[in-house]
């Protein structure tokens, strides 16, 4: 049984909307996922950071790779697409965060599932919901969670 997935995407730095296309082009044809559904792109201020506008989105993955061997992966992308990263919250060409792995529960040094702050940020919980409205979080209900965040701006981008 593959494992399902949520991928968090994010840019703000260079051309972010062609970014993130092939960003999730290469993570629909990374060996070991088998399939791959994104949600629409979303525009967003940055979260306790300063920079250009954010472009967002999330993706949901079936996989047969490990979490560890997903973060590698994902890690792959960040690198092939120039990341840097100079200080904390830095603007980014590319992000891809871990969300959620199954039902899984990991604390190590170098990955954190459920993503320890998902639950209060509206960039990743609008498109969580679009891809499966009746998500669950160890802190409550997707939708729920995403209305206690309403005062975030976040707007969805035309395709
Ligand atoms: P952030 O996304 O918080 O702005 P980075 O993308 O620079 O920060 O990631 C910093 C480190 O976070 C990575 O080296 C990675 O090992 C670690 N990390 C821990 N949990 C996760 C996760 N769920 N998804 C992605 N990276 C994670
Ligand atoms: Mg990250």
């Amino acid at each position: 049984m593959p494992a399902v997935a949520y991928v968090g995407l994010g840019a703000n730095l260079g051309e972010p909307r062609q970014t993130l296309s092939e960003a999730l082009g290469e993570l629909a044809s990374t060996p070991g996922i088998l399939d791959c559904r994104a949600s629409p792109l979303y525009g967003s201020t940055p979260v306790e950071a300063a920079g250009p506008l954010f472009v967002n989105a999330v993706a949901r993955v079936e996989t047969s790779l490990s979490p560890l061997q997903l973060l590698d992966a994902l890690q792959d992308i960040e690198n092939r697409h120039g990341r840097l990263r100079p200080y904390r919250n830095a603007p980014r060409t590319l992000d891809l965060d871990l969300l959620l792995y199954d039902a899984l529960e990991i604390d190590s040094p170098r990955l954190v599932v459920p993503h320890p702050r998902m639950h209060q940020r509206a960039f990743v919980l609008k498109p969580l919901t679009d891809l499966t409205p009746d998500l669950v979080l160890p802190e409550g209900r997707a939708l729920d969670l995403l209305a206690q965040c309403a005062e975030q701006e976040l707007w969805p981008l035309l395709n």
